[in-house]
This record gives C-alpha cells, structure tokens and sequence, in this order.
C-alpha cells in the first residue's frame, strides 16, 4: 500500500485503486479532541478539517494553546481523536492499533520536535541510525553509511562523532532532521522546530525544509514564527480548537482574520453524488456556496430543451454569488461532476453572505465582478 510513496520499489502506483481521502495525501476529517481530566473535560479541537496535497508545505500557526500540537498529533498518531477520520497516505491512521501505528510511523513518516529530542547517550551518526534499526528499513550494513550521508546533507557529517551535548541547538536541530529523513519518508512533520533557535539559525534551519519541500517531501509545521510562516506555500490558522476553512481563505482572500474564522463557523458542509443538482436553474437563491471537494457543473438550460455546461469549478471556487447578489432566480444549474466521485461544498446563508459583504467592501468588489463576468460570458 506504501509503495507509492517511495521511488525505489517501481510499479505499484495504484495497485491499490485510488487512495481513500480523496487523492490527498494527509486529510483529517471532522476531527474532535476532547481531553479528560480531574477538572473536567476540555475540547482542544471542535470538529476541524485539513487537507494536505503532495509537495506542499504546510505552516500551522496560532496562538499558544490554540490546539496547533494538538492538531499535529493526530497526523503523528502521538494522539487519537475523541471523533473523526484521519487519513494519511489511504491509511486510516487512527484505526491502527499501537504496534502498527510504530511502524507505519517510523516508515512513512519523519517527526520533528521542537527539543530535538535525541538521545544524550548515542553518538550524532548513531542517532541518525536509530529509525533505521527501529524499523528494520535498509540492510545493517547500509545504515552507517546512509546516516553519513544523510547527515552530509544537513552539513553535519564532521560532527558525526560527537554526543549531543557537544553541539550547539541548531546543530541539534540538523541532525534532529538527519534523522527524520533516515528512513525516507514522504512526510515530515515539525512541531516548532525553530522554536529553541536563534533567528538567524531558524532562518537556516527552515532553508533546509525548503530545499526538502524542493526535493519531493511534503511537510507541516507548527511554527510561532509568522516571518518563517509566509515563506511555506499555505498557512493553516488555528484559532481556539477550530481551523480557518482553507476554501474559504482561498474562495474569499480579501477576509480578516476574524471574519474568516466567524465564517468558518457559519459554513454548512453538504455532500452531493456524482451527477446530483446542488442549485437548480430558476429556483429561488438562498446559499452562497464554495467547492471543498471534487468539482462541480454549471449548467444553463438551453431554449430546445438542451443543456450547456457553461463552466467546471473545483476546490476553492465559489458558485451561487449572482443570485444573490440580485436576490433573484438561480440562473443556472450546479450539480456535481459525474467522473469526480462525492462532491463537498460548504454553503453560507443569504444574511450571513449579506452581512459579510457588507464587512467587507474588498471582498464584496472581489464578487461582484465574478459575477459581472459569468453574467457576461453566460448571455454570450
Ligand atoms: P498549542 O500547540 O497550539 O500551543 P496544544 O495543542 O498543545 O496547543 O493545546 C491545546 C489546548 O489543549 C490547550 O488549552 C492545552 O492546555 C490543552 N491540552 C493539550 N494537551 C492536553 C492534555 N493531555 N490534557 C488536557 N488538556 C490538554
Ligand atoms: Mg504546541
């Protein structure tokens, strides 16, 4: 099942049919965690969704406390969630149990922790070695030399020797990755990694996941840092056990903060089957609607009873805007692709729409000239 993702191993790209998730390679669904304790339980995460493709490079940020770990822990499988799905490469990783969970981690994925966290009594190439050995991934006698060269590429390799406690943090941090990278895997994921560096180290240590992220690995990171931040290719905001909706963020930019994370708790989340309506044309206009999933078919009835499909929108794109803009009919139907398996959307209601565009003038702008533009292009 793994095989796709490492390059050597050849041909078993969908051996398995397509990988559950809906191609992404993490995606966390629904997601509640709820801690237990004497004071009483606590919800560190209330129903939060991500998304992560292939390739991309992914920072968590939000306040102290907000529930970034929390969140990462899930992917990690160092926590489980109360409810949800977690799926990481097709594996459902919170159905695994204990003793697959260490193994599938160790294999498909490199963790990174803000303390490095090697062990003070093995040398620098012994710590790199570990994973390896842990996961009996290459041959014995392979491993040293596969630490060596792991640690020359974190330019590390003259201080091979050495213990730990012989190096500076950001040294630390190098081999940490070294060591993330031993067994190659697709994934890694960083816990504030630069957190315990100086700036101008956290600079050279986020180089290095850029020139990973380069190379073909996928990474997320929980970083305080919002310099660091703007430098990965998305953000994901975490505020108060809930996540931004990144459609949304992607649909409407021009929102503040506040009012995306507001929206995000407005967002109905409705499915649809292949070939199912989701607006239909001349009906009245109610919702505001963005694609979270798969893609959907705007179609115009056509005055000898055809149809024409005038537009495909994917994820990210908004339909349901002209209607109500003219608190009008639809004026075309939406329905779901057929060959895109289930189609999600999230709708916002008229007067939370209205409300929002009268809170933001750029976005009302954004809009109104889409839809100005589908106006134009639908009587063409
Ligand atoms: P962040 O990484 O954003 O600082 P965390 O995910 O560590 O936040 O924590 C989110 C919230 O959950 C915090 O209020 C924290 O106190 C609480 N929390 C985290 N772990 C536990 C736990 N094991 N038991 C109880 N509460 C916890
Ligand atoms: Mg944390």
């Amino acid at each position: 099942m793994f095989g796709r993702w490492f390059k050597r191993g050849g041909s078993n790209t969908q051996a398995d049919g397509a990988p559950a998730g809906g191609g992404h390679l993490i995606d966390l669904r629904d997601i509640v965690k709820t801690y237990q304790s004497a004071a009483g339980s606590f919800t560190a995460l209330k129903g939060v969704s991500l998304a992560v493709d292939a390739g991309e490079f992914v920072a968590v940020i939000g306040k102290s406390g907000s529930g970034k770990s929390t969140l990462i822990n899930m992917v990690t499988g160092i926590d489980r969630p109360t409810s949800g799905e977690v799926i990481v490469g097709g594996t459902p990783v919170h159905r695994l149990s204990e003793g697959q969970m260490s193994v599938w981690r160790g294999r498909h994925l490199g963790i990174i922790f803000q303390f490095f966290q090697l062990l003070p009594s093995l040398t620098v190439v012994e710590n790199v070695m570990l994973p390896m050995d842990f996961c009996n991934m290459y041959k014995p006698g392979e491993r040293r030399e596969r630490a060596m060269m792991l640690l020359d590429q974190v330019e590390m390799v003259d201080q091979a020797h050495k213990l730990p406690s012989a190096i500076s943090g950001g040294q630390q941090q190098r081999v940490a990755i070294a060591r993330a990278l031993a067994n190659d895997p697709p994934i890694l994921i960083a816990d504030e990694p630069t957190g315990n560096l100086d700036s101008k180290t956290a600079v050279a240590v986020f180089k290095l996941f850029d020139d990973l992220v380069k190379a073909g690995k996928t990474i997320v990171m929980v970083t305080h840092d919002n310099d660091l931040a703007r430098r990965a290719s998305r953000s994901v905001i975490v505020s108060d056990g809930e996540i931004v909706n990144q459609y949304l963020a992607r649909a409407l930019p021009r929102l503040s903060l506040d009012q995306l994370i507001t929206v995000t708790r407005q967002l109905d989340r409705l499915t649809y089957e292949p070939g199912q309506p989701i607006v239909r044309q001349g009906g009245r206009a109610d919702y505001f609607y963005i694609v979270t999933r798969g893609k959907v078919e705007v179609i115009l009835d056509q005055p000898g009873g055809g149809e024409l499909i005038a537009e495909v929108l994917g994820e990210g794109q908004y339909f349901g805007e002209l209607g109500l803009l003219g608190d009008t009919e639809r004026r075309a139907t939406v329905r779901a692709a057929h060959d895109n398996g289930t189609v999600e959307v999230v709708a916002l209601d008229q007067n939370e729409f209205n409300t929002l565009l009268a809170e933001s003038e750029a976005t009302r702008l954004d809009v109104t000239r889409v839809a100005e533009q589908r106006l134009a292009a639908s009587a063409a």
